[in-house]
């Protein structure tokens, strides 16, 4: 997943309208805007949203949204890497394989797992509970520096000079292929 960032603040939902109106929009709610009021200033459209706040780590229910222009913003990079195996009893399995994140300050991240296996279900249940980050996080076994070029590569051919195909976690079924894919 990508994350928007302005001025500090980190969004993990956008929409991207660039192609449209050369803008991106978010979700905010109240108490998040009166956090960010300064910041935000007239890129604010007040009481016109629903859906959930886009603020990273927020799950209010947003009342506004609020526009971007491209050159207002960067992005974090954020890419989670992963296998999908058939298992021993026949069932589909996920094999966590690496983390490529950058962080605020401009450093890139290269996390890998050695045999971190989840199941469907066991994922979705912990993504639904929020507690997935937090429990793939703690079990990395290798995490390496990089830099935004090495990052970039990286990303581009992961499993061996191929991206992999982009599918939430959300998304897996029993009749996912078998294969690489990232989120
Ligand atoms: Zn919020």
């Amino acid at each position: 997943m990508k994350k928007l960032l302005y001025k500090g603040i980190e969004f993990d939902d956008f929409v991207d309208e660039v192609k449209e109106y050369g803008t991106y929009y978010v979700h905010m709610c109240e108490s998040c805007y009166q956090k960010h009021k300064k910041a935000i200033g007239n890129r604010i459209d007040k009481g016109s949203a629903n859906g959930y706040c886009s603020v990273a780590g927020c799950e209010n229910e947003a009342e506004h949204y609020v526009d971007f222009s491209p050159e207002d913003i960067s992005f974090v990079l954020d890419r989670y890497f992963y296998i999908i195996e058939q298992g021993d009893n026949g069932n589909k399995v996920i094999h966590m394989q690496g983390n490529i994140y950058s962080n605020d300050d401009g450093s890139y991240k290269h996390a890998e797992w050695t045999f971190l296996y989840l199941g469907i279900d066991e994922a979705k249940y912990m993504l639904d509970t929020d507690t997935f980050y937090e429990f793939v996080n703690e079990r990395v076994n290798y995490l390496d520096d990089i830099t935004e070029e090495v990052a970039t590569a990286i990303v581009e051919n992961y499993f061996d000079e191929d991206p992999g195909k982009q599918l939430d976690i959300a998304d897996i079924t029993e009749d996912t292929p078998c294969g690489g894919y990232w989120f």
